[in-house]
């Protein structure tokens, strides 16, 4: 059935598309065991307050071992993911074991003062988001305050009625909010300052340049400024040298995060840290 017209360029795409959509339903089968298999774990990456010199935040960010495919990535099945219903249960198990985390750190005197959760627009539309947030942080006996949820900057554009009507309640519960992966999207920094939205996660595509490449700069520039009139606070994503960090300081920037500061680790690891941090 490939052979019309001969061409072959198109029989080869109708079979990739073809074995991606195969792949990703037996992807979707397994992520749908893995949860109550324990396959999923989080990792946690922490986040500098610059002027303060000390931890700001940690970021959960989650990890799948699988059977035989071994450590897959989030990028190679959170996206496949977020287009079904499979996402609230992944979030759902995000948000109790981030927070399960963040008070047995708290317990222990760690000073990381608030714990970040990536959160897709899916889960960031749905109705019970916030009474689940609230239950989770009433079980783990931990202050909204110390709570960030992030969504990306892209999935800012669809439903926005129920994705407004959720940050409004989380704001009220003292949760704060952040835009991930800022400058991928289009949205207006005038909108964000009117939700009230906290941090604006600077995307890594512009930190990598930021010393290299003049626009880059004046990009990275132009926001922070823009930001701080509008009193958003700013993380820098992805910062990997000594030069990206001193030029970030210097232009203000409040937040930093990438490997140059500390690696994704796993809770362990964190604790490790412990005199470090405390
Ligand atoms: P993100 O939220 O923008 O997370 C930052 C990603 O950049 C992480 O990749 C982190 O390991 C990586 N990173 C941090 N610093 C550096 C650096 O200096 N250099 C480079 N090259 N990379 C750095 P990771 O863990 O693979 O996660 C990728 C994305 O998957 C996340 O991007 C987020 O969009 C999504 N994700 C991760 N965990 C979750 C989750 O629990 N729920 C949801 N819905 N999405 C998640
Ligand atoms: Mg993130
Ligand atoms: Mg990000
Ligand atoms: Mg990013």
């Amino acid at each position: 059935y490939c052979k019309v017209n001969n061409k072959t360029n198109y029989c080869y795409f109708n079979e990739d598309v073809q074995r991606e959509f195969v792949d990703n339903i037996s992807l979707l089968n397994d992520v749908k065991g893995a949860i109550t298999k324990h396959e999923f774990t989080l990792n946690y990456q922490l986040i500098e307050d610059t002027k303060k010199g000390k931890f700001h935040s940690a970021e959960s960010l989650i990890r799948w071992n699988h059977p035989e495919r071994g450590n897959v990535p989030p990028m190679n099945f959170i996206p496949v993911v977020e287009n079904t219903s499979l996402i609230l249960d992944i979030t759902d198990y995000v948000i109790d074991e981030a927070l399960r985390q963040k008070s047995v750190w708290n317990n222990m005197g760690l000073k990381i003062p608030k714990i970040s959760i990536n959160i897709s627009a899916k889960s960031f539309r749905s109705a019970d988001l916030v009474s689940i947030i609230n239950n989770k942080l009433k079980e783990y006996d931990i202050d909204s305050n110390e709570l960030i949820l992030e969504l990306t900057e892209t999935g800012f554009v669809e439903d926005l009625d129920d994705i407004k009507r959720n940050i409004i309640e989380l704001k009220r519960l003292g949760v704060e909010i952040a835009i991930d992966d800022f400058g991928t999207g289009y949205s207006s920094l005038a909108r964000l300052k009117d939700l009230q939205i906290d941090y604006l996660k600077l995307d890594r595509t512009f930190i990598m340049s930021i010393d290299t490449d003049d626009s880059s700069r004046k990009v990275v520039i132009s926001v922070i400024q823009l930001a701080k009139a509008l009193g958003l606070k700013i993380i820098a994503e992805g910062i990997e040298t000594k030069e990206q960090y001193d030029l970030l300081l210097e232009l203000g920037c409040e937040n930093a995060q990438g490997f140059y500061i500390h690696r994704p680790a796993s809770a362990m690891e964190i604790e490790k840290l412990g005199k470090v941090v405390s």
